[in-house]
């Protein structure tokens, strides 16, 4: 490992000074740990985010709910507030990683967790994700499980791994930034994650002197109508092959409100916009939600190796509409 500067400031203003592009923040050091491991992140200076001043609590308003950067993925996910007002969130964070790893992993931390391409982890293999212009080893290899179908480029098939925040693009999250040269900034969550069109080295428009100060989430009608169904490997402690969340505002059978996004399919969590426009004002029924699926496979472009993605992904979206038609 490359060694490293370690500093812990008593405040947000001593920990947005000393942030620069090779400095950087750490959560809970589940993911950028294991790269620096690896020599795949290479920070000169590692600026710990806990007792800085950034929240791990969860503040309720009449409008909706802010999660502090710092408060652990367990800890949204057993939040009585949480799993009465967005109980979407709750489900998509306990279908991933383990409690081990959920007890650690912080908000802001999983928003920014890495991709798991294979080939981003193969450091003997190109790739411009770590080392931008050097080629994508991924979209002329075989192992392409983990991969795109939708929203790559040349430049990248990865996708981005978290479950979180497949809920959060559902649920039209905000995430709260502060920096140095820009002061407090409130993110849109569809433009947080970003396309890797020429550029893959950045997952995120955070600016690299920016910290995640909390995500934001607004009062919604969704509450008793959402799923979100994971498709992997293996049942628990595994990454999405695709995933799906569903959540539903039901005037009696006819859906008044839909919103439905996707992980494990593109290089930022996906939103179904076409097949919402289509569900709107539809019967919450099998065989809208069967149209519905065949204008989401309509927008998918397989790679050579992971065209078994879409029969996944249909299933895994007509399911989660089921599910969430049903309700908790
Ligand atoms: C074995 C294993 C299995 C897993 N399975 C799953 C799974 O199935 N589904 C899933 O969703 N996740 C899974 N994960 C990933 C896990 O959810 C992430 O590692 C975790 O959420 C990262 O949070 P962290 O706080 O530990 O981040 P860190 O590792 O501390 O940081 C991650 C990134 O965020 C940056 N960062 C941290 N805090 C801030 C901040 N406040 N502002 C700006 N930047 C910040 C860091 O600089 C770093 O770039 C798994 C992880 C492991 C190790």
């Amino acid at each position: 490992m490359k060694p490293f500067s370690f500093s812990r400031e008593p405040d947000l203003t001593g920990l947005l000074r000393d942030k620069t592009a090779t400095a950087a923040f750490l959560g809970g050091g589940t993911n950028l740990v294991d790269l620096m491991k690896k020599g795949i992140a290479e920070p000169d200076r590692i600026l710990y985010t806990q007792g800085s001043g950034l929240s791990s609590t969860l503040q309720v308003a009449s409008s909706g709910m802010t999660l502090g950067a710092l408060m652990t993925n367990s800890a949204v996910a057993a939040n009585p507030e949480i799993q009465q007002q967005f109980p979407l969130l709750s489900k998509a964070i306990l279908a991933g990683a383990s409690p081990q790893i959920r007890n650690m992993a912080t908000t802001a931390g999983n928003l920014l967790q890495r991709t798991r391409c294979p080939y981003f982890y193969n450091t003997s293999l190109p790739c411009n994700k770590r080392e931008p212009g050097t080629g994508c080893s991924a979209l002329q290899g075989t192992e392409q499980r983990m991969n795109a179908i939708i929203g790559w480029s040349q430049t990248c098939v990865a996708v981005h791994p978290s479950d979180m925040c497949v809920a959060l693009a559902a649920l039209d999250a905000q995430v709260l930034t502060e920096s140095k040269t820009g002061g407090l900034k409130t993110i849109p969550f569809d433009q947080f994650h970003r396309l890797p069109e020429t550029d893959a080295t950045r997952d995120s428009n955070l600016p690299t002197d920016a910290v995640i100060t909390g995500v934001q989430l607004a009062a919604n009608r969704f509450a008793r109508h959402s799923a979100y169904v994971k498709v992997r490997d293996r049942t628990s402690y595994a990454f999405a092959l695709v995933s799906v969340a569903a959540a539903l505002e039901l005037d009696g059978s006819t859906i008044r409100q839909v919103r439905l996004a996707s992980g494990g399919v593109a290089h930022k969590p996906w939103r179904w916009t076409a097949a919402e426009q289509y569900l709107t004002g539809k019967k919450a029924a099998p065989d809208q939600f069967a149209k519905a699926a065949d204008l989401v496979l309509a927008e998918t472009k397989p790679l050579a190796h992971n065209g078994f993605k879409k029969s996944l992904l249909r299933g895994a979206f007509i399911t989660a509409l089921e599910e969430a038609t049903q309700g908790a």
